[in-house]
């Protein structure tokens, strides 16, 4: 059984799935992906994320936001911990810093990650870490903020393996996602093939990034099925292996899940 630890189902591209969210659901299931973590980027979005774990057994949701969706002002400690009290919420996120995006509210992403390390410390809620053009400063809260028990995952990871090390020594998680079939992804190739197992998972962050051959194409859940081969193949492990041993970390991460 395979999970896919990162994905917005809220906003996939149904139209070749009879418009419905269950097709696309049933399609990966048909593919052998069981559970999913719908994960939720700002306030707009967040009912949508919850609606879709409330009914659904198999999918669970992330409260928090996007750094790219920060703006004036950073989401407060107050209401990340309101939030977090919904039915089947398991995680904190995405939160992190961009810098690729935008440079315009720095200071507020900043605080907007720190304050996602307060609740998940508070909640004991581990965080879904989105990091771009921002490494030293990321691992800088995560090193000033982040606590071991309730750590968090560096999703779509597309960093060197200087900032993986840095991160697994601090207890998290690296998740790997279709970037990783992508010709010049040679550097992440690299961090997968040296990296231990039991810090490893696996994503689709559909609808964004479908792995090859569905590059350019809208991605769906059902493709972390390939992402989770190409892992497989460069760790020289099967694909049941990959999935089992993706699968159990992810319930150790967001434990809430189980
Ligand atoms: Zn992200
Ligand atoms: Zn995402």
């Amino acid at each position: 059984m395979i999970t896919d630890s990162h994905c917005h189902l809220d906003r996939l591209d149904l139209s070749k799935s009879d418009n419905s969210l269950q097709v696309a659901l049933d399609d990966a299931e048909a593919k052998g992906v069981s559970r999913f973590l719908c994960v939720c980027i700002s306030e707009e979005n967040r009912q949508a994320v919850l609606d879709i774990a409330a009914t659904r057994e198999n999918v669970f949701a992330s409260v928090g936001v996007h750094p790219c969706d920060v703006t004036d002002s950073a989401v407060s400690v107050e209401a990340l911990t309101q939030w977090s009290q919904a039915p089947k919420v398991v995680a904190l996120g995405e939160s992190g810093l961009d810098y690729f995006h935008s440079t315009e509210h720095v200071a507020q992403q900043k605080q907007s990650f720190i304050n996602h390390f307060q609740v998940g410390q508070q909640q004991k809620l581990p965080v879904i870490v989105h990091t771009r053009n921002a490494k030293d400063d990321t691992l800088a809260i995560m090193r000033d903020h982040a606590c071991r028990e309730a750590s968090g995952v560096l999703h779509c990871f597309t960093e060197d393996w200087d900032m993986a090390k840095a991160a697994m020594d601090m207890n998290f998680y690296i998740s790997i996602s279709g970037i990783v079939t992508f010709k010049n992804a040679e550097d992440i190739r690299e961090v997968v093939r040296k990296m231990p197992l039991e810090y490893l998972l696996v994503e689709t962050d559909s609808p964004y990034l479908a792995p090859i051959p569905y590059r350019g194409k809208p991605n769906m859940p059902a493709y972390v099925r390939d992402v989770a081969q190409f892992v497989a193949d460069l760790k020289g492990l099967t694909l049941e292996a990959l999935a089992d041993i993706t699968t159990n970390n992810f319930l150790r991460l967001f434990n809430r899940a189980q």
